[in-house]
């Protein structure tokens, strides 16, 4: 249905109007007219993985990437704000492929050169109105992609999530949250096959890519039948061993992940290696999120509680601070630890021959949870990955394009021409060590520059 041609008058009018929001909302964001950025002199990493350019010259118009080149190739537009980077490296602008971002929260991801946030369950009305506050520019933060609330089987997890116990109640729930406006879904431990084939079904009809922590279906199972990613390489053990004691103690949460984090130590060599071989043949992505199992196998270690990083979580924040009531609940001893660090190794062993395999691989943190620092795991997980065998390009393309991939989001995370220009200026070169990703001199987002300190001295 439309509305007919509006009259002579009101269109004019209806003009002027749409002119001055667009441009109150292009202030906000920061974005004047034509304004025109030069970075010059830093390496430039692109984020997919390309070769480090050294003397860049990046040319950013309006918010956006208008040319890359050599320092002295080109000239310098005559209206150009010229910054000298000679001796920084610029990466993309990060991308955490796993987060539940928390409203405090927001700023810290920016100044840690975290400009862009996959969202994996929060209340869905709560994570889409963040969501669209951040993304129209009225709070300071990431750009951010959300699957509202995750769909469990039932009794669900979590209080606040969508529980399905049919194939219909599966559909109408992918429905629902297409209506509400999700990115994207998110499927959790108790999902089923037998309810996983509708939802995904559903899901391809309405265009919504399905992100997968699985407990109940198995890692290849659901990879064939079309999910997005693996999250947290949940259901991997599972799919590796065709064991049904890993789904049947997925009935409780808890459990659940209790077996199936020590059931890694039990797989060999080869197992790993097979397993990975026919999982990144499906193409499906992992985001491995190595901090989350390093973290939990040392929860039982008070000094992570004061970390570098932790200055930038509030008292107040229950979901990073709150290890005791953690530890608690899971009733972990050490020897339930000492487990967990065995299993590390094949965890990085299977990352490793995952990247050998052709599979594609993103960096997420978990990101408010226990121990999981806002913005700062992601580095963690970086430094990670790195030590799992990837290089530390191969990790910076892990949080920068491959997040991207999994947005379906092709202007971000990646330095090129026409893409949006979210990049991070770091102090040092992270080819030769990831760590100098945490040494972060500028942030810019949506065109504008931030210097972390200034944004922290606004929470200290
Ligand atoms: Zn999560």
């Amino acid at each position: 249905m439309t509305a007919g041609r509006p009259h002579g008058r009101t269109a004019v009018l209806l003009g002027l109007v749409l002119v001055a929001s667009c441009s109150k909302v292009g202030e906000r964001l920061g974005v004047t007219r034509d304004r025109v950025i030069a970075l010059e002199g830093a390496t430039l990493i692109d984020g997919a993985g390309g070769a480090p350019k050294r003397d860049a010259l990046i040319i950013i118009r309006n918010g956006h990437i208008e040319t890359i080149a050599r320092v002295n190739e080109i000239p310098v537009p005559t209206n150009a704000e010229r910054i000298n980077l000679v001796g920084k490296t610029i990466i993309p602008g990060l991308i955490d492929a796993h987060a539940h971002v928390e409203r405090w929260a927001t700023g810290r991801y920016v100044a840690w050169g975290v400009t862009t946030v996959r969202d994996l369950h929060g209340g869905t009305d709560t994570v889409l109105t963040l969501k669209n506050e951040l993304n129209l520019g009225s709070i300071l933060g990431p750009r951010m992609f959300s699957a509202g609330a995750m769909i469990d089987g039932t009794p669900t997890t979590y209080p606040n999530a969508t529980g399905v116990a049919t194939p219909d109640q599966a559909r109408r729930a992918v429905d629902q949250h297409a209506v509400a406006g999700v990115d994207y879904l998110k499927v959790y431990t108790k999902i089923t096959p037998s309810l996983l084939r509708p939802l995904l079904d559903e899901a391809e009809k309405l265009h919504l890519p399905v992100a997968a922590h699985l407990g109940k279906t198995d890692a290849l199972t659901a990879a064939r039948m079309g999910v997005i990613s693996i999250e947290h390489m949940a259901g991997v053990v599972q799919a590796a061993t065709g064991d049904q004691t890993y789904a049947n103690a997925h009935t409780s949460f808890l459990t659940g992940w209790t077996v199936e984090e020590k059931g890694w130590a039990s797989l060999d060599s080869s197992t790993i290696a097979r397993t990975a071989r026919a999982l990144a043949q499906t193409k499906v992505a992992i985001v491995p999120t190595l901090v989350v199992h390093d973290m939990l196998a040392r929860l039982d270690n008070p000094i992570l509680l004061t970390r570098p990083g932790m200055e930038d979580v509030p008292e107040s924040a229950q979901s990073v601070r709150n290890v005791p009531s953690l530890l608690r609940r899971t009733g972990w001893r050490s020897a339930d630890f000492d487990a967990f660090r065995r299993s590390r190794r094949r965890q990085d062993q299977f990352v490793r021959e995952y990247k050998r395999a052709g599979g594609a691989i993103a960096a997420g943190s978990d990101a408010a949870n226990q121990l999981l620092i806002p913005g700062y795991s992601l580095h963690e997980e970086m430094a990670l990955l790195v030590g799992a065998g990837l290089t530390p390009l191969e990790a910076i393309t892990a949080a920068t394009r491959r997040g991207a991939q999994l947005l379906h989001a092709d202007s971000l995370g990646m330095l090129a021409p026409g893409k949006v220009a979210d990049l991070v200026v770091l102090n040092g070169n992270p080819i030769s060590n990831i760590a100098a990703t945490r040494n972060i001199a500028l942030v810019m987002i949506r065109g504008r520059m931030i210097r972390p300190d200034s944004l922290r001295a606004t929470w200290k």
